[in-house]
C-alpha cells in the first residue's frame, strides 16, 4: 500500500518559493491500478518522483507498505528502489552499451539475486522479446524498447511498479500493446500499478484515476473492478488539505 500523507513539494524560485505540490493526501492499496492524469506541468511526474523515492517532499510523509520512505537514508532508499518499486520511464532510459539482455540483469546484479541468468530470460520471454535478447537498444524499435524497459523494471519482482508516460513516445497501436502488457503484470502479478496517462480511455479503466491540476487533485475516480472481497483493495482518498 501506498499512503501518502500532508505531502507537498515547493522549488525555490527567483525571490520566492514555487508549490508543485500542495498539501496531498492519498492512499493506493496493494493491487490497484492507479492512472495520474493531468495537463502537462500539473505535477504528474513530480507525485511518481516522490512515491519512487527518487526525489524527497518538502512536507509530509509518504509510506510504502508502510515503510516511510521519508525518513530513510540514500542507502536504503536506493536498496528500496532497487527491489520494491520497479519504473518505466517515457523515454526508455535503457544503457545502449548493453543488450536488452544486460539490461534486464543489471538490478539483479545490482541486488545480488543468484538466478539472474534464468530470470532475466523469463521476463524478456514475459515481454515477448526472446529472439531479441542479444539485441542493442539502439536495434530496437521503441515498443520492443519500452518492453525492455518494463522486464528491466520488474527485474526484482517488485510489489509496485511507476510508470510515468509509458506510451508517451510511441505510436498508438504500439502504446496499446505496452499497456495491455502492464495491465496484464498488474492482473497475473498483483503488481500496483501506478501510472501517469494522457489517454482517457486508459484511465477509465483503471481502478483510481487522479486528476491533477495546478499541483491540486481537481478529481479522483474509484472503479471497483475487483471481486466483492477486494472492493476496499480498489479505493483511493484523496483531499486536498489546508493551502
Ligand atoms: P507534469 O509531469 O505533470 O508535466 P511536473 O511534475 O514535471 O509536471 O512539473 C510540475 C511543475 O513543476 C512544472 O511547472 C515544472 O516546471 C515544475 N518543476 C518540476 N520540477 C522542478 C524543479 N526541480 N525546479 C523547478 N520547477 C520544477
Ligand atoms: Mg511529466
Amino acid at each position: 500500500m501506498i499512503e501518502l500523507r500532508g505531502v507537498t513539494k515547493s522549488v525555490p524560485s527567483g525571490t520566492g518559493t514555487l508549490t508543485i505540490l500542495h498539501p496531498l493526501d492519498l492512499i493506493i492499496r496493494h493491487g490497484t491500478v492507479a492512472a495520474v492524469t493531468g495537463p502537462s506541468g500539473s505535477g504528474k511526474s513530480t507525485l511518481l518522483g516522490l512515491v519512487a523515492g527518487l526525489d524527497a517532499p518538502t512536507a509530509g510523509t509518504i509510506l510504502i507498505d508502510g515503510i516511510d520512505i521519508t525518513s530513510l537514508g540514500e542507502d536504503a532508499l536506493a536498496g528500496l528502489r532497487g527491489t520494491r518499486i520497479g519504473f518505466v520511464f517515457q523515454f526508455f532510459h535503457l544503457l545502449p552499451s548493453l543488450t536488452a539482455y544486460e539490461n534486464v540483469l543489471v538490478p539483479m546484479e545490482i541486488a545480488g539475486a543468484r538466478d539472474g541468468a534464468t530470470r532475466a530470460s523469463a521476463l524478456l520471454a514475459e515481454v515477448g522479446l526472446t529472439d531479441r535478447s542479444h539485441h542493442y537498444p539502439s536495434q530496437l524499435s521503441g515498443g520492443e524498447q519500452q518492453r525492455v524497459a518494463i522486464a528491466r523494471a520488474l527485474a526484482n519482482d517488485p510489489p509496485l511498479l511507476l510508470a510515468d508516460e509509458p506510451t508517451g513516445n510511441l505510436d498508438t497501436a504500439t502504446g496499446h500493446t505496452i499497456i495491455e502488457l502492464l495491465l496484464n503484470i498488474n492482473r497475473s502479478r498483483n503488481t500496483t500499478l501506478v501510472l501517469v496517462t494522457h489517454d482517457p480511455e486508459l484511465a477509465a479503466r483503471a481502478d483510481i484515476s487522479i486528476a491533477l491540476r495546478d499541483g491540486r487533485v481537481v478529481e479522483t475516480r474509484t472503479v471497483s473492478r475487483k471481486p466483492a472481497d477486494d472492493v476496499a483493495a480498489a479505493d483511493v482518498e484523496a483531499k486536498e488539505g489546508v493551502g
